[in-house]
């Protein structure tokens, strides 16, 4: 009987595993026997019946509210994980253009000033990676909302 209880999962209601009972109840009326597991841990009532001690193993051990949460739980990390992930990107990508942007105005900063070409060609410059820096922020913002979106709706959904 040891080997038996050892595949139980811990008691539903207290979550106890020693106090664990596996046991063949006689029913007198059918003469039939039924698989039984019980819980004794003091004041948990946690039992469980079935037509054999096989079934009784499965019902006691099935758990579907905790397969869904674990299930979910699953689907927040990685969800989680692949939002990181993005975040990272983006942030790298805009500290790559404030580099470029500070190369730029150096460059600006060290031309000579009659030299219309490439005061020119940094002011554009210079806008040019402003604008691609904002775009990166908006990009920022949305995965961040989507990822309040997201816990917002799981959290209902729990
Ligand atoms: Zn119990």
């Amino acid at each position: 009987m040891k080997t038996e209880i050892e595949i139980l999962k811990p008691c539903p209601l207290c979550n106890s595993i020693e106090k664990l009972m596996l046991y063949n109840e006689y029913m007198p009326l059918s003469k039939t026997n039924l698989g039984v597991i019980e819980c004794t841990n003091n004041f948990c009532p946690m039992i469980v019946r079935a037509p054999t001690i096989e079934e009784a193993v499965k019902k006691w051990n099935e758990r579907p509210r905790e397969d869904f949460l674990i299930k979910q739980i699953d689907i927040e990390k990685e969800s989680h994980k692949q939002t990181n992930e993005l975040y990272v990107l983006a942030l790298d990508e805009i500290i790559v253009l404030q580099e470029q942007l500070i190369e730029v105005e150096t460059m600006y900063e060290k031309a000579d000033k009659h030299n219309m070409g490439i005061k020119d060609y940094c002011e554009t410059a210079y806008d040019e990676l402003m604008d691609m820096i904002y775009d990166m922020k908006v990009k920022i913002d949305a995965i961040r909302k989507k990822d309040d979106e997201r816990r917002r709706k799981s959290t209902y959904n729990s």
